[in-house]
């Protein structure tokens, strides 16, 4: 245990400071960028996203020095992802088919045992997949969890729903304790309390597949579809190096090492396991890691009717906060606090996600998509406030000594606020009037 003595300036987890307003001025010239965004901010003629929009990455690197991906916006002023969106009009799906029809022949097991993973959480997409590939396809698949932070009541009937549509599941719960103080270090390294979640969520998968020997896992759409690197999506596989390294050097959780995670957070290997990525040298050769996405085209709204007239999945009886829909990523409490983390450091929140998906898939028009955004992006995560932030406190009680390494322990909407401030990228935001407002 951490020396009980610990000194006023010893605090590990300092309270936020006190920002320097005068680069938030409306009129300062050419005001700086943070985590390595594009200084010039770009908007995609056709949806709703800007270049600030981050791709997902290596997780195990992110710190605050690195420099974030982001997505391409071309001369043309058309995002990748609307690209990839026109590409797919001219791919030949029956071929696409037929390619997965051979591909799953030569993994399914005739004698019923599982053939393939489809990893996920019971929303809309991981129960299409493995609906289409158990009825459509013949597979036999074993469903795999990594739990979400706190379960929303709908997420949690969903989930079963899922499994009552005929699945076994492999769900695994990391140590809580250790996924709170994980999450809370996220929220103030990297302002990103999904980060710890998004990684046990990566790396489960492919460990459970190579405890089992299941050769097969099979995501849904590939991430290019919403702005990862466009050469990602000419393949159907994943790229292993978003799950495995080549050893545990130099990797960070939360934003830290993992020998501070050790040393200093007094975390053990069994609270840190569900965090590492695989050792490459662990998975065996023969693992495939497949987007469906790739054989069958990909439209989230059709995902959702398949999966709710086959399995009795439910939207969620409420507005999602920082959008208007109920369909997608509702599983989890935390995830209100993750899409208004993600419009302080980019100034995109889930209402621009959302609407630039279905403007792509002509849902709505891209002059509603961006009523939308102006309505409901940046809505505070009010609804389940209490709750997100008792789980984000690191009480004595709890912690013991560890709690005494945060100058403040108690999470609450000030602290949450001044901590989102520090995060602010003077060329996305200003402030005036005591208001903060978004550049453009
Ligand atoms: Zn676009």
């Amino acid at each position: 245990m951490v020396d009980c003595h610990v000194g006023k300036n010893m605090f590990l987890i300092k309270k936020p400071k006190k920002i320097d307003l005068k680069i938030y001025n409306r009129g300062v010239n050419s005001p700086q960028n943070f985590y390595g965004l594009p200084k010039k901010i770009l908007f995609c003629k056709q949806c709703t996203y800007t270049n600030q929009k981050p791709n997902s990455e290596q997780e195990y690197k992110h710190n605050i020095n690195k420099k974030k991906p982001t997505l391409k916006i071309q001369a043309d002023e058309i995002c990748s992802a609307c690209k990839i969106q026109e590409k797919k009009k001219n791919i030949d799906w029956d071929k696409r088919k037929k390619l997965l029809e051979k591909l799953c022949d030569k993994y399914r097991k005739k004698n019923g045992e599982f053939d393939c993973i489809v990893p996920g959480s019971g929303g809309k997409d991981s129960f299409y997949a493995a609906l289409k590939l158990k009825e459509e396809y013949g597979m036999n698949p074993l469903t795999v969890t990594a739990s979400p932070h706190l379960y929303t009541d709908w997420g949690r009937k969903n989930f079963y729903s899922w499994l009552g549509s005929g699945f076994s599941n492999y769900l695994f719960t990391p140590n809580i304790k250790v996924q709170r103080l994980l999450t809370r270090l996220s929220l103030e390294k990297l302002l990103h309390p999904f980060q710890p979640f998004i990684m046990g969520q990566m790396y489960f998968p492919p460990k459970i597949a190579s405890q089992l020997g299941i050769n097969l896992i099979f995501y849904g759409e590939n991430p290019s579809e919403y702005g990862n690197k466009s050469s990602e999506n000419e393949v159907p596989t994943k790229n292993i190096n978003y799950f495995t390294t080549k050893n545990h050097k130099n990797i960070f959780i939360s934003g830290l090492k993992i020998s501070d995670l050790e040393k200093k957070f007094k975390l053990s290997k069994n609270d840190l396991y569900p965090y590492l990525p695989l050792k490459r040298k662990e998975i065996g050769k023969k693992l495939n890691v497949q987007y469906l996405g790739f054989y069958i085209p990909w439209h989230p709204q059709e995902c959702y009717y398949y999966a709710s007239q086959k399995g009795g999945f439910e939207v969620s009886p409420e507005r999602n906060v920082g959008t208007y829909s109920k369909y997608a990523s509702l599983d989890d409490k935390m995830d209100d606090l993750h899409w208004y983390t993600t419009f302080i450091k980019f100034g995109i929140g889930r209402a621009t996600y959302d609407s630039s998906q279905e403007i792509r898939n002509k849902e709505i028009t891209k002059e509603e998509g961006l009523n939308l955004v102006k309505k409901y992006d940046g809505e505070y995560p009010a609804r389940f406030e209490k709750e997100i932030f008792e789980y984000l406190t690191i009480s004595q009680d709890d912690y013991g000594d560890i709690s005494k390494l945060f100058e403040k322990n108690k999470m609450d909407r000030n602290y949450f606020n001044s901590l989102c401030d520090q995060f602010r990228s003077p060329h996305i935001w200003y402030k005036e009037n005591n208001k903060w407002k978004i550049r453009k």
